[in-house]
């Protein structure tokens, strides 16, 4: 069997935003017991996640941004950015660690290293705008990873599937009319961020899904709008936004979600990239609060990033 890169860093749990935040290092913990239940220790490569550089970063995020981040940094306490997002002395480490990991799972996968990779990180980074931190989120990893796909090993079409309950507001405001990146993603609407709906640009496949709606809704976005969008694009590498905040158990949203759907969009994401991408997809954690259903999710979509 394959063996999927398991990328992570020991500063992603030390990024605390404050008793009782849901975005907590348990999170983490959690999706590595579900790994190692379901059998998969042997069939997973874990590795540390180096910092992204300024460089990578700067692709996506305003220059002015990423060094106001690093002056931001707290030597005590905590500093908040927006209402729900605060750094504590470890939190840009974390992010820089983050971002980082999704760089190096595309240098994995593009070389041929290994087909598939999961990034084990947190802070979350979807919502993150190119100036701007908001909702949990500091620096954009999917993006910056995406980016350094493009830029550094030359890919022309790369997909970004997001499947977190919140629409990834950051990922499309780096990426609208770029024709290179075909973004798909379902979310909850109306919901935070309450974006997502206003004239996407002609590269955003954005479904929302009203409160309530559950597996058959969300297959069914899939089978009708986001294979056929990813059909058309050939994609040379799939990022996944993953989120599993759309579960039923999740405190902070209402879709309807069950573990299985998480293996299942995963196996169907397999065979886009066997067809398209020679296989090659790269995971990264976003949202997901409810601890039990997180772990219990997220293993079963690396299983099937293993086994495809
Ligand atoms: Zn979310």
């Amino acid at each position: 069997m394959p063996i999927t890169a398991y990328i992570t860093h020991p500063s992603c749990l030390l990024h605390e935003m404050g008793a009782g935040h849901p975005e907590c290092p348990e999170r983490l913990a959690s999706i590595n017991d579900h790994v190692i239940a379901l059998g998969l220790d042997g069939h997973v490569a874990r590795l540390e996640a180096p910092r992204a550089t300024r460089e990578q970063l700067g692709r996506v995020h305003l220059p002015a941004y990423v060094d106001a981040i690093a002056q931001a940094s707290p030597a005590s306490g905590l500093r908040y950015l927006d209402p729900d997002t605060a750094l504590n002395p470890h939190s840009v480490d974390a992010a820089l660690h983050a971002a980082g990991a999704v760089v190096h799972a595309v240098d994995l996968v593009v070389s041929g290293a290994h087909h598939t990779a999961f990034c084990a990180v947190r802070p979350p980074g979807h919502h993150a705008e190119s100036r701007r931190a908001m909702g949990f989120c500091v620096f954009n990893s999917i993006a910056v990873g995406a980016a350094h796909a493009l830029e550094a090993h030359g890919l022309e079409r790369v997909a970004i599937v997001d499947f977190d309950v919140h629409h990834g507001n950051g990922t499309e405001e780096m990426f609208s009319d770029d024709g290179r990146v075909l973004m798909v993603s379902t979310f909850q609407y109306p919901l935070y961020p309450y974006s997502g709906v206003d004239n996407p640009a002609p590269n955003m496949v954005n479904i929302p899904l009203p409160g309530g709606a559950g597996s058959g809704e969300f297959r069914a976005a899939v089978t009708d709008h986001w294979l056929p969008a990813l059909e058309r694009h050939r994609p040379q590498l799939i990022f996944v936004s993953a989120g599993f905040d759309a579960h039923r158990e999740d405190p902070l949203a209402g879709l309807e979600l069950a573990d299985a759907d998480y293996a299942w969009v995963t196996r169907e994401l397999m065979a886009v990239a066997a067809k398209h991408a020679q296989g090659r997809i790269v995971s990264t954690l976003e949202g997901g609060y409810s601890l039990s259903a997180l772990g219990r999710s997220a293993a079963l979509h690396i299983r099937e990033l293993v086994t495809g």
